[in-house]
């Protein structure tokens, strides 16, 4: 089959979710040369289990892993796995193994996310302080933890609230830690992560806003110290406080970066033959403006199959607006665009509050708990740009899906 590019042999680094779904996109397109996945990692597989399912009985790498060896050989996808690539040079496209190994392609893709980030506090580096990011993370959380055991979860955010909540219902006695009264506060906007966060101490944990300040031992448990006087005894820390995005490869071969990699709207880095998808990689639009790092699982496949069409030189539509999702004590929260900025913030009032952002008489955000019907029907109507009256949207019997209705028949009749 011709493409209107040659993408010739493909090399993934990074079996993530961006890796692994652009070397799928790449097959289903019937891109026939050879494709290379590497990773430092023993198989490629999900992560959002890591911080929701831990503790399930079936909780095991094959159980998370995307596919098995045998299908990846299967459609024709070589693997490296369990090998970290060392260095990558540009110019001639090879990547250079931990085992020595030189590999060779004519196209490369960066998806190599990040690590968790760590905290800078004295004590921070001590053996029962954790992060979660790998399949082995989790495993040691899930080691260390029985019925009772107090475990100082620092950072309140996605994976964090995560975390304590499942650790909570495995019967640990959890402490959550961080600085702001309402955390995912630009993610979500202030009410709905004050209702969210309010559930911690509603089922049981114990929240404290406060700036973890050193962490110390007595050779056997260990103390949380906090700046609003707290004093946290633990024999587990886990530290849930962001990414560092691994650029360091790409920087080392010249490719530009700036708190990620720098990719075109097509995935492409300032290195024609080299594109960067997933959590690693930063937009820098046509316009020269940067955006933020999208560390979400579907932008994540998304940017991996775009990345492999741009590889074959078909360019796709550009995205909409992003979306993510987060469970925690039984509920499901989802939301997408924006909330945060300039607008006005709409409340639809619920068992769990629904919240909207609107700007200039266009929806850009919308956030909801255990309502996905309201969060696909809002996305769609963020990105058709469909005008919205504010009170519509705070109506409880108010049915989006019939603003979609409307437009496609104004679209028939136009
Ligand atoms: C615990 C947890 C829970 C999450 N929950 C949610 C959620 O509920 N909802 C949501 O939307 N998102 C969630 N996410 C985010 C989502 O999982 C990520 O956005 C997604 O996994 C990013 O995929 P990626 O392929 O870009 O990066 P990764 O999954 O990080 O994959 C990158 C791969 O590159 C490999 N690599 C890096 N450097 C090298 C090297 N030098 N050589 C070889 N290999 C290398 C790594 O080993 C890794 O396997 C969660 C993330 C975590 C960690």
């Amino acid at each position: 089959m011709s493409f209107p590019r040659d993408a010739g042999r493909v090399v993934i680094v990074g079996a993530g979710l961006a890796g692994f779904s652009a070397a799928q996109t790449l097959r289903s397109l019937g891109h026939e040369a050879p494709v290379t996945l590497v990773d430092a990692e023993p198989a490629a597989y999900d992560r959002p289990p890591l911080s929701k399912r831990l503790f399930a009985n079936d909780f095991s790498l094959e159980d998370l892993a995307f596919s098995s060896p045998e299908k990846l050989s299967q459609a024709g996808i070589d693997t490296r796995f369990g090998q970290a690539v060392e260095a990558i040079d540009a110019a001639s496209v090879t990547v250079t193994l931990e085992n020595g190994e030189v590999v060779e392609g004519d196209t490369l893709l960066l998806a190599i996310g990040g690590r968790a980030r760590s905290l800078t506090v004295p004590g921070a580096d001590l053996p029962g302080v954790r992060t979660l990011r790998t399949f082995d993370d989790a495993a040691a959380i899930r080691a260390h933890v029985r019925s009772g055991t107090r475990v100082a979860v620092i950072g309140a955010g996605l994976i964090g609230a995560e975390l304590a909540s499942a650790l909570h219902l495995h019967g640990a006695d959890v402490t959550l830690i961080d600085p702001a009264e309402t955390p995912l506060q630009p993610v979500i906007g202030s009410l709905l992560a004050s209702h969210l966060h309010a559930m911690h101490s509603l089922r049981g944990i114990r929240v404290v806003t406060g700036l973890t300040e050193r962490i110390e031992t007595d050779g056997e448990a260990m103390t949380v110290v906090v700046d609003d006087g707290s004093v946290i005894p633990a024999e587990l820390v886990v530290v849930g406080v962001g990414l560092v995005p691994n650029i360091e490869l790409a920087a080392a071969a010249g490719l530009e970066t700036d708190g990620g990699i720098l990719v075109d709207e097509h995935y492409r880095t300032s290195v024609p033959s080299v594109f960067a998808a997933g959590d690693v990689a930063r937009l820098r639009d046509s316009r020269g403006v940067l955006h933020r790092r999208e560390e979400h699982w579907e932008a994540a496949q998304l940017s991996g199959q775009h990345a492999a069409h741009a590889m074959l030189g078909v360019d796709l539509p550009v995205r909409g607006a992003s979306w993510f999702w987060s469970d925690r004590h039984g509920i499901h929260l989802e939301a997408s665009g924006r909330l945060h900025g300039d607008g006005e913030f709409v409340v639809r009032p619920g068992v769990h509050p629904a919240v909207f952002l609107v700007d200039e008489g266009l929806l850009v955000g919308v956030a909801a708990i255990d309502d996905n019907n309201t969060v696909r029907a809002a996305r769609r109507i963020i990105d058709q740009r469909i005008p919205v009256v504010a009170s519509d949207l705070a109506d409880p019997s108010f049915a989006l899906r019939s603003m979609l209705r409307a437009e496609r028949a104004k679209t028939r009749n136009a």
